[in-house]
């Protein structure tokens, strides 16, 4: 098994964590020896899960899944997702942030709530934003200045971006171009355009959010896959949507980040181990994690 740098220092610090509570050299070593897969995009506080929420994040962990990143979707989704990143702190982090599909009429009081969490407490990106011109063409004026105000706050805190896309590369392409800069970074998440967006978006300096479409029959990101460096890649489920091979068109959940790993590993002509080690550096230096 090949470890990065970085994820050595995360599992020594995780170590040197352990020893000063478990003295059992067994159990350490069993930690040291397992994978460390990162879920980038999950929404698992979401209704789908109220019968099993916690079984299914142990699940997820059980599976190797160890960091869960949520993304946020409007005022609505507030409560629960921070309820769930309370009850598992070393599992499961928080972003900011207004999906373009709840850009309607109201929205800059909801950019308003945003701003005002932003201020009260840690968050670990703004997300998810972006414009989706799939459902509704209605608000896309506003979609794109609910975008723009977003980049800023992400410029202010510091933080990356995570961004939804559907029927609209072109739309958000130009406004991340716009506002590209030293510190501006974030990923795309659930890409499943083609090799020349891919190219665009990591001369940018973003990464490709790979998802459970991967093992899709003729989805064609294989193709992607097989062309883009692992160093611009990060995994995410997108639960409880876009379930992977054999689960597919059932609920998603983070565990299931496991096949999507497999697949890319299939592609890249690589072991998982290498996946899940590139793939969760990537996203501890996107996300800033400092595990202590
Ligand atoms: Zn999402």
């Amino acid at each position: 098994m090949k470890l990065s740098d970085d994820l050595i220092v995360i599992i020594n610090s995780e170590f040197n964590h352990f020893s000063q509570f478990n003295n059992s050299i067994t159990h350490q070593f069993i930690y040291f020896c397992t994978m460390y897969l990162t879920d980038t995009h999950t929404h698992l506080y979401l209704d789908e899960f109220n019968s099993d929420r916690a079984e299914t994040v142990k699940r997820a962990i059980e599976q190797d899944t160890r960091s869960m990143l949520l993304p946020n979707i409007d005022s609505s989704s507030i409560d629960n997702m921070l309820k769930l990143c309370e009850q598992f702190p070393d599992n499961c982090f928080p972003m900011m942030g207004l999906h373009p599909t709840s850009v309607k009429e109201n929205y800059k009081e909801e950019l308003d709530l945003v701003e005002l969490w932003l201020e009260k407490q840690k968050f670990y990106a703004i997300g998810e934003i972006g414009i989706d011109l799939y459902w509704d063409k209605t608000f896309l004026k506003e979609q794109q200045v609910a975008l723009v105000r977003q980049i800023e706050l992400a410029k202010k805190y510091q933080l990356p971006i995570v961004l939804h896309m559907r029927d609209s590369f072109n739309e958000i392409y130009s406004i991340v171009k716009d506002h590209i800069s030293d510190e501006l970074t974030g990923v795309f998440h659930c890409f499943t355009g083609n090799p020349e967006q891919a190219h665009k978006i990591t001369d940018m300096n973003f990464l490709l959010g790979i998802g459970g479409v991967v093992t899709f029959k003729n989805s064609g990101l294989d193709e992607v896959v097989k062309e883009i460096d692992l160093k611009h890649i990060v995994l995410e489920t997108d639960s409880p949507f876009l379930a992977p091979v054999p689960f597919r068109g059932k609920r998603n959940e983070s565990a299931y980040i496991k096949l999507i790993a497999k697949k890319i590993a299939e592609i890249k002509n690589t072991t998982i181990e290498e996946i899940a080690s590139i793939t969760t550096e990537n996203a501890n230096r996107l996300f800033k994690f400092i595990i202590t």
